[in-house]
């Protein structure tokens, strides 16, 4: 990206305001969080950014930043669900003694706001308690975000609690949603996911301004519709990770195997394969997985994280000689460096599970994608990319079965399908490069951030 270079200070040159930063701690927020500490560190703010022990980032990749450790003791928790609502409990008190702290230390840059995740909607309060302004940063996609906004309405119409009987049926007020694309995820206690993201809607809307990783262009009819609700400051400032070359914030290590065996693959041959940080999925759709990917004949770059497979550590379900037997065409890590990966000339397709930041980064390096949502956001993610955006399709829920997954792995590699996908993909990388230029909308919306943030 280019220097923000108005009568304001220059890249760099220090503003003399320091922002708190306060991520969920779980990869794909800590990764947009960071990236965005980067990008206003870059244009003179001082980044000072508090976490818990849980998923701490290694300081020593940020040395240009200050840390700050908050003692927050957690319990053991048995699903996603759980760990966000303790989160939002048990960090209460630990967050406004850190706050207190560094707002009453006077030998550095007068603290000008907080930024928080839009999920830690406690930190709404006690901001409030400390006359602190208050800015959200969302990590999810805008049309996500506007489905959980409408979860009361989705309610009250019936289509939540979500029946299998009405799985196909459109959603009239959020098209083009269908009953199965709702972002909710499995749990025996509805109440507390419906209650966590009634408390996000609310404290996002009493905040002092709304951040989006997320770009103009791609989301324009989301971002309309979001102003009218959110009567308060939107800046989509997205792509992040594409404003400036930024340390790795990877929780688990990165396997550079990836890079040296992708060097040796032919150039958009290889499908790379990987669901993200905290999806898991059941030992037969695994080995579905594997057998479909062998049955393609395309080279695979597969992400196995230990715990994707629920009840195994790591490959113990895969047949011992099943990477022997494909003679190098496949090549199995724990973690990838995700982004170098899909810069990578040899990738030709992206089967992910649409978290928002992967899904991001697949459209900044126009790679077509293979959709298979778990939960949450992932679902209206992925009906965007294969509905809207043009730019994947999706294995439909119930189709995770070899032959159908050779066929979608053919249809983007090889057919006529998959080559308008890719013509579309890259469209779309060109738009994601060019908002970040001078005059572009994702530079001229950091420009107003940075002056926003610069009168607090
Ligand atoms: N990622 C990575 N290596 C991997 C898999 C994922 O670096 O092997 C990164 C990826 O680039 C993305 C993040 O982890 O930035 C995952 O975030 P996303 O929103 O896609 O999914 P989540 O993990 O939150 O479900």
């Amino acid at each position: 990206m280019e220097k923000i270079n108005s009568r304001e200070p220059q890249l760099g040159e220090r503003i003399g305001r320091r922002i708190i930063f306060f991520p969920l701690p779980l990869q794909g927020h800590i990764n947009p969080m960071l990236q965005l500490a980067n990008i206003l560190h870059s244009i003179g703010f001082s980044i000072t950014i508090i976490h818990t022990k849980l998923n701490s980032p290694n300081p020593t990749n940020y040395p240009h930043f200050t840390f700050h450790q908050i003692l927050s003791e957690f319990d053991e928790y048995s699903d996603i669900l759980s760990l966000l609502t303790m989160l939002n409990e048990k960090c209460v008190e630990p967050f406004k003694q850190a706050l207190s702290e560094l707002l009453g230390d006077k030998s550095g840059d007068p603290i000008g706001c907080l930024i928080s995740d839009a999920i830690l909607y406690f930190t709404s309060d006690v901001a409030k308690s400390f006359n602190l302004p208050r800015i959200v940063l969302r990590t999810g996609g805008v049309a996500s975000f506007l489905t959980f906004a409408a979860f009361p309405v989705l309610l009250q119409k019936g289509y939540l609690p979500i029946q299998d009987s009405r799985l196909e049926e459109p959603i009239i007020e959020l098209p083009p949603l269908r009953v199965k694309d709702l972002p909710v995820i499995k749990t025996s206690q509805p109440e507390k996911l419906y209650s966590l993201l009634h408390n996000m809607i609310q404290e996002t809307k009493s905040s002092s301004g709304l951040i989006w990783n997320t770009f103009e262009e791609l989301e324009q009819p989301s971002l309309t519709k979001l102003r009218q609700d959110f009567p308060i400051p939107i800046f989509p400032i997205g792509p992040f990770h594409k404003h400036i070359a930024s340390s790795s914030s990877s929780l688990i290590p990165e396997d550079q195997s990836s890079i040296s065996w992708l060097d040796k693959q032919a150039n958009s041959s290889v499908v790379y394969v990987s669901f993200g940080s905290i999806a898991s999925i059941e030992e037969k759709d695994f080995l579905e997985i594997a057998q479909g990917l062998e049955s393609s004949k395309h080279p695979f770059l597969w992400v196995v994280r230990p715990g994707l497979i629920r009840g195994a550590d790591w490959l113990e379900p895969l047949p011992q000689d099943f990477l022997d037997l494909l003679n190098g065409r496949g090549h199995i890590v724990k973690w990838a460096p995700q982004v170098e990966v899909l810069v990578h000339r040899a990738v030709g397709a992206f089967w992910t599970h649409n978290g928002w930041n992967s899904t991001l980064e697949s459209i900044c390096e126009g790679v077509p994608m293979i959709c298979m949502p778990c939960f949450t956001d992932q679902l209206v993610n992925a009906r965007y990319v294969s509905d809207v955006w043009g730019v994947g399709l999706q294995l439909e829920n119930g189709n995770l079965e070899r032959g159908e997954i050779e066929k979608a792995i053919q249809k983007v590699m090889v057919e006529k399908e998959g080559e308008e996908i890719r013509e579309r993909v890259l469209c779309l990388k060109e738009k994601a490069s060019i908002c970040l230029r001078p005059g572009g909308s994702s530079y001229e919306s950091l420009k107003s951030l940075k002056n926003y943030i610069s009168l607090f």
